[in-house]
């Protein structure tokens, strides 16, 4: 387990590290959002991360983003749905999530729709794109985003801000660039066709082990967990 001072540490280090990649690739360090994704971690490593003024947290699980929300009601922070989201899971957060990182079907959209207009409110997502082709992965491919978009751009109270991916876990962080690119690649056909009232503005893609390269392809958004709270405990039955 990292102490909690070494929290504070690591989360400066990826300040660091986001800034020289930023400045390397041309662009501005204030272009990048660090997301600390807490998932199996508790609650004394949320709060040491606010400490340092990072406010942007992701989880991936309902479950847990609920139980933790409600353990540190901290007006502040910005709650990040970043995992696979199923459609009946969508009425426990739609009243406060921040960000949807993960819709990749109309189903789901079809839910998020249905819950904000019955709580007057519009709900910011990002669409989910397998850019890897791996099975194992979540998101629509990149093929049929474009359509994907189409149909749910109709919904008032969801309002698409951009795309999200997660990279092949590959030995060299550069092996994640194609995947990189290819979400840079349907974002900008995306904005091209101008199927989107309003342009998409974010690239969430880039974790602790490819971070640097996601930047230098375009990312807005970068979910950190491993490089912030040390590695997670395996969900093995023991
Ligand atoms: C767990 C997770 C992360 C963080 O991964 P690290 O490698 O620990 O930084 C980012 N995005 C998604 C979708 C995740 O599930």
């Amino acid at each position: 387990m990292f102490k909690p001072q070494m929290i504070a540490e690591n989360v400066k280090n990826i300040q660091e590290n986001i800034k020289t990649a930023c400045i390397a690739a041309g662009r501005s360090p204030e272009s990048v959002t660090l997301i600390a994704v807490s998932k199996t971690f508790n609650y004394n490593g949320i709060q040491e991360v606010i400490e340092t003024g990072v406010f942007d947290i992701g989880e991936n699980y309902v479950q847990e983003i609920v139980e933790k929300r409600q353990k540190i009601p901290d007006e502040r922070i910005r709650w990040h749905f970043i995992g696979h989201l199923q459609s009946n899971k969508v009425k426990y957060i739609a009243e406060w999530v921040d960000l949807i990182h993960s819709v990749d079907n109309v189903n789901v959209a079809v839910e998020i729709q249905k819950r904000g207009a019955q709580l007057d409110r519009v709900v910011d997502v990002l669409v989910e794109v397998n850019t890897s082709g791996e099975a194992s992965k979540f998101g629509v491919k990149p093929e049929e985003t474009l359509e994907l978009i189409q149909k749910i751009s109709l919904h008032p109270n969801l309002r698409i801000k951009g795309l999200m991916t997660v990279g092949p876990f590959l030995p060299d962080p550069g092996q994640s660039r194609p995947a990189f690119q290819t979400l840079k690649r349907v974002f900008d056909e995306v904005n091209r066709a101008g199927i989107v009232q309003n342009p998409l503005v974010h690239l969430s893609m880039g974790m602790t082990h490819d971070f640097t390269v996601a930047i230098e392809e375009g990312s807005t958004m970068v979910r950190i967990g491993t490089a912030i709270f040390g590695s997670r405990k395996k969900f093995t039955s023991n």
